[in-house]
């Protein structure tokens, strides 16, 4: 008898029909001889409808009023999910994170889990019982708030207890059959991947790629968890993501990651002292203004320009920190370039593989695609394009790092 997580997002819990059919995949684990459980995200678009209310209501809406309101999105999941378990017959029962055991940081909108105390639901599992756990919520044991785990947190919940129960498995089920090279609602031509590394995935996570959470695939990593990506919808198996991939093994490019709505920021005549970089992104770090990519310009001895990017929703608070420090950091002008995104290239492959970043941007000039920005670590490189040219750009890519058309080698 095995101890499994399983995960369903949005779209596989969107209706009532649908929460019918999770009962069955969840049953199907119990029936099988398997202590289960379920973590659940909010029905369908219900997370973006809550925001969307707020919205409605105050432009700056306070975050510890906003994880209230989102955290009941999964909190009807889980009490309808139960019931549908009830109605099959199954014993179940619904926790909340809190009630689960979740705690997390003190921050609202995007806690990091810290502890789970798990005796709740290792009981309710010895008195054979199906457990279900509203993803992507939980609390702050100093205040007794609750927190979320940001937008897309309910893998992490799920990845999370696997850990902390020992599971044997972690499925996470979605709306596609596994990682896909790219996003397959973007390019018609992306291909499944049968496995994919921790690292990889990691770095495709946090570059855009939603299909998984970046904090989920960190707990999966640290405690050494195979994921498993799969369709709630069929019986096809889907991706594991795992320590060691036994397939396509030093691929140079394994997948594609993309997002949009990207700023570059360039500050001017920077005094090119020792100190100044220290200063400006001491500054920008202080008041809570994420960095991407930098770039260091050297005009002369006296004077360099500095050029960062940053997600477009903080272009105004970044002006206004920036012209707050204007006399400290002794820079001449600030300019700004909107509508841009970030197309990545990744793959483990590539450490051992000199060329793969010339070969990337010999494909998007060839296409008259200008190359804004670029960064690189060991196993990606990323370029900043206009927001216009993303999907020629993933396109190109694709089509360029043969994605669609490799076979898997099979061991033999
Ligand atoms: P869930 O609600 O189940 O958590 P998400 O919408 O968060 O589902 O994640 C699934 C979506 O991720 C897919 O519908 C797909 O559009 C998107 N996606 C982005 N990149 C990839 C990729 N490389 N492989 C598969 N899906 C991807
Ligand atoms: N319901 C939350 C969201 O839409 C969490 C999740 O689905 O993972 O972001
Ligand atoms: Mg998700």
């Amino acid at each position: 008898m095995g101890r499994i997580v399983q995960k369903f997002g949005g779209t596989s819990v969107g209706s009532v029909e649908r929460i019918q059919n999770v009962a069955k995949r969840i049953i199907h684990e119990v029936d099988a001889g398997n202590e289960v459980v379920v973590v659940v995200s909010a029905m369908g678009k219900t997370t973006d409808e809550l925001v969307k209310l707020a919205t409605e209501i105050s432009g700056n809406p306070s975050k510890r009023e906003m994880d209230m309101l989102l955290t009941t999105g999964e909190q009807i999941t889980i009490a309808l999910l139960t019931m549908a378990l009830h109605q099959e017959g199954y014993k179940a029962q619904s926790l909340t994170g809190w009630q689960a055991g979740i705690q997390t940081e003190d921050a609202f909108s995007n806690a990091r889990i810290l502890d789970i105390d798990s005796k709740r639901i290792s009981s309710l599992l010895e008195e054979g019982h199906i457990v279900v756990v509203a993803g992507f919520q939980g609390l702050i044991p100093e205040t007794k708030d609750i927190a979320t785990l940001g937008r897309g947190g309910s893998d992490t919940t799920a990845v999370a207890l696997a850990a902390a129960l020992k599971a044997e498995r972690c499925d996470i089920y979605t709306d596609v059959t596994g990682v896909y090279t790219t996003d397959p609602r973007v390019v018609n031509s992306a291909r499944k991947l049968p496995s994919i590394s921790y690292d990889e995935m990691l770095e495709m996570a946090n570059l855009g790629a939603g299909v998984l959470h970046p904090r989920a695939v960190e707990f999966a990593k640290n405690y050494n968890i195979t994921l498993e990506v799969r369709s709630s919808m069929s019986e096809e198996r889907g991706t594991l993501v795992e320590e060691e991939v036994s397939m396509e093994q030093n691929l140079m490019v394994r997948g594609l990651a993309f997002e949009g709505n990207i700023t570059k920021i360039t500050v001017s005549s920077v005094p090119n002292e020792m100190h100044a970089l220290a200063e400006l992104f001491t500054i920008l770090a202080s008041n809570g203004i994420n960095v991407d990519i930098i770039i260091q310009n050297v005009l002369n001895e006296e004077k360099t320009n500095i050029s960062f990017s940053i997600e477009s929703n903080s272009l105004s608070a970044t002006q206004e920190v920036l012209a707050a420090h204007q006399g400290k950091l002794g820079f001449e002008s600030i300019s700004y370039e909107q509508g841009l995104a970030k197309v990545s290239i990744v793959g483990s492959g590539m450490i051992s593989n000199p060329g793969v970043a010339a070969k990337m941007f010999k494909a998007l000039s060839d296409e008259e695609i200008m190359i804004k920005m670029v960064s690189t670590s060991e196993i990606k490189v990323s370029t900043v394009v206009k927001q216009e040219d993303m999907i020629k750009s993933i396109e190109t890519l694709h089509d360029v790092f043969e994605l669609d058309a490799r076979v898997p080698v099979q061991n033999t």
